[in-house]
């Protein structure tokens, strides 16, 4: 029988989709992605994660819970920290025991890989580790790894590009600073853009940005936060801030990192409205519509002259 991976369409799968799927591809390993985020989804994780879990993480268990009986082994990385560029939220680190805790009583197979750069485990040994752990050859996994990096390098310099014609144009333009695996979930996030579009509004993805120099531009904002992913999205305000209208900060509840991030950027960037959306999974979109229709009726009606937290 032919093994198959199972991949969580949730958490990092929105970072590294491209660089999983080619890699699968080119090893000639078979996998099967988890759907879109639904209500089954989302109710099934919040059942099996502690109540304190963020919405983000509870949307994860849903996901590895859908693909428990479909597949043969469940891709769960662990990443502890980007060496320079700072560590992660912990949740990433320890996702992989909490999902080998909370099925162990289905038999659960996981395939991992651990990023801990501090500790000299580096992206590449880490895959060429997983491919081993698969019955693959060391020249077959540096090859596959490598045509995944390039995929990867592509994918994310089209992405840039397109982001780059979308500031060009006439729209009112609203910087959405968000992780992708909020904004960019079918349930909890894309909603929000879905309808920023409809109202003619042009939504930029604050994820979709030269990492390296979001990085360093995160500085000019604070220059103390020690999450990786958290320091890229407050370097993308500072890149796109002058280019956008006004600014939406989304966050799943309830998230301890993005709370005080969301704090920093309300206080030290007084030239732009802003608005602050918890996302929290429940059913009914009417109420941030509203709230969104304001903040686009504000800009609208006042242009310039406002800025603050709305
Ligand atoms: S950063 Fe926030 S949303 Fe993301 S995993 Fe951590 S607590 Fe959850």
């Amino acid at each position: 029988m032919i093994m198959k991976i199972g991949i969580p369409r949730a958490f990092l799968y929105y970072r590294y989709s491209t660089l999983w799927e080619t890699f699968f591809d080119e090893l000639g390993i078979e996998y099967i992605v988890s759907p879109e985020t639904n209500k089954e989804i989302i109710s099934n994780g919040s059942k099996y994660a502690i109540d304190e879990a963020c919405l983000s993480s509870k949307i994860y268990i849903g996901h590895v819970e859908w693909l428990i009986d479909k597949c043969d082994y469940i891709l769960v990385p662990s990443i502890s920290n980007y060496g320079e560029q700072g560590t992660v939220c912990t949740k990433f680190q320890a996702i992989y025991d909490v999902v080998r805790n909370t099925f162990r009583e289905r038999n659960i197979k996981l395939i991992d890989y651990n990023i801990d750069l501090k500790n000299s485990e580096y992206e590449f040994k880490a895959f060429f580790k997983m491919a081993k752990a698969l019955g693959k050859k060391k020249a077959s996994s540096i090859r596959s790894y490598l045509i995944a990096k390039q995929a990867e390098k592509t994918s994310q310099l089209i992405e840039l590009k397109k982001q780059e014609d979308m500031l060009k144009d006439n729209n009112i333009k609203i910087l959405l600073i968000a992780h992708r695996y909020n904004i960019d979930d079918k349930y909890i996030g894309f909603p929000i853009t879905n309808y920023l579009q409809r109202m003619g509004v042009t939504p930029i993805i604050g994820d979709i940005v030269n990492k390296k120099e979001a990085l360093s531009k995160c500085e000019s904002i604070s220059g103390t936060l020690p999450w990786a992913f958290n320091k890229e999205l407050v370097g993308s305000v500072a890149i796109y801030k002058d280019k956008v209208d006004g600014i939406i900060l989304i966050s799943s509840f309830p998230c301890g990192p993005d709370s005080l991030v969301n704090e920093i950027i309300l206080r030290r960037v007084k030239d732009k409205p802003i608005l602050n959306i918890m996302l929290d999974g429940q059913e009914g979109s009417a109420g941030i519509e509203t709230r969104l229709d304001s903040f686009i009726d504000i800009i609208k009606f006042k242009g310039d002259d406002y800025s603050g937290q709305i």
